[in-house]
């Protein structure tokens, strides 16, 4: 294998090695729920996030193997799961939330279902009218986000879901990943493209006359195969490309390493490390100075050995440093530490590790 060539011809191993180690769990024991401070449309406010389990990403069970960074399919108790259990489960998870903390304010609720909400499959519809339900009964909840495939993003569905919720903002997130064709093909495996990706934000455009209706686009932070250098170039390019298209939020995920995945078996060969926070701070930088929509940098993970880091010094102040310019989308203050010059070293000289060569011997 050499970079030029698709990553299809190892994923599917890959995805079917996890899928076979992975422990069946009843759905009610994979839901999970959490809130915290966020940035809405309408300024600070809390965000209610809801994890449903549902049969899984029908693009990480097809034969494609899925994504080389994600390892959501874990989430996913991989059968169907009828709508009276989702429902069940939102009702459980969402009432734990406003028991904890009434709902009073401008309040979000994202709900994630490690795949797409768009597509009928994975969530039936009749699950989704009834959430909706039970999310309109509060005037507080301003914004409702989802995430979804371009592929299932149509005209219909969007109407169905907009007009189940009366004057509150529903936004399709979609994990755009990168703006380069080429990475999302042979780095990522994305499995769409940009003229995919443009077609459903236009849709999205499109009816914005009618509903209260935004887009928010997922930039990923260095794919395998990308040098540090190369990770902040396509994350910066990407965002503005975001922009130009219409979208109306971004979101960096910065990467971290999922288990029993191709990011795991590069980074185990010392193939692949995520990016330093060095390299965050400079994305969110130059972005918040190009790029006038919202844009969030997603910090889970910062410090961890898994995720994002820089030393034990700076990790913790630099991640508050970007929760801050988060919520106020304001450009971070200088910051300098030791560890700095070795980032500067590894952006100016560091090449990309590819033992792929290995990578076809031993999967
Ligand atoms: S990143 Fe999204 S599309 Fe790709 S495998 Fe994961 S859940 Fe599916
Ligand atoms: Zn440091």
């Amino acid at each position: 294998m050499n970079t030029q060539q698709p990553l299809n011809n190892i994923l599917p191993e890959i995805r079917r090695k996890a899928l076979k180690k992975m422990d069946k769990k009843p759905p009610i024991h994979l839901a999970a729920s959490w809130s915290g401070d966020d940035l809405l449309y309408s300024g600070p406010g809390r965000t209610i996030f809801i994890i449903l389990p549902t049969p899984g990403c029908a693009w990480a069970l097809s034969g494609s193997g899925g994504c080389s960074m994600c390892s959501y399919i874990a989430d996913s108790p991989l059968e169907e799961v009828s709508s009276e259990e989702l429902v069940e489960i939102f009702n459980v998870q969402f009432e734990r939330q406003t028991k904890r903390e009434p709902i009073s304010g401008p309040t979000a609720i994202k709900i994630f279902v490690s795949g797409s909400f768009l597509n009928k499959e994975e969530i039936p519809q009749e699950a989704q009218k009834e959430i909706f339900k039970i999310i309109n009964e509060y005037n507080d909840i301003e914004e409702v986000v989802v995430e979804s495939r371009p592929e299932f993003v149509t005209e219909e569905v969007l109407r169905e879901c907009c007009s189940l919720l009366k004057d509150k903002i529903f936004e399709v997130s979609i994990g755009l990943e990168s703006s380069s064709d080429y990475i999302k093909k042979y780095k990522i495996n994305k499995g769409f493209t940009n003229e995919d990706f443009q077609k459903a934000i236009d849709i999205i455009k499109s009816l914005k006359s009618d509903y209260k209706i935004t887009s928010k686009a997922y930039i990923f932070v260095k794919p395998i195969l990308t040098s540090e250098k190369e990770a902040i170039e396509d994350a910066v390019a990407s965002a503005k490309y975001a922009e130009e298209v219409g979208v109306d939020r971004i979101s960096f995920c910065p990467a971290t390493i999922h288990k029993d995945t191709l990011m795991e078996v590069l980074w185990r060969r010392g193939s692949y490390q995520p990016p330093w926070i060095w390299s965050i701070l400079k994305i969110i930088k130059e972005v918040r100075s190009s790029v006038k929509i919202p844009v969030i940098m997603d910090t889970s993970g910062f410090g961890t050995r898994r995720g994002p880091s820089n030393c034990k010094k700076c990790n913790k102040k630099l991640k508050n440093m970007i929760i801050e310019s988060n919520l106020n989308q304001t450009i971070p203050e200088e910051f300098e530490c030791d560890c700095k010059n070795r980032w500067v070293a590894d952006v100016e000289f560091s090449e990309v590790t590819r033992s792929t060569t290995n990578l076809t011997k031993n999967n």
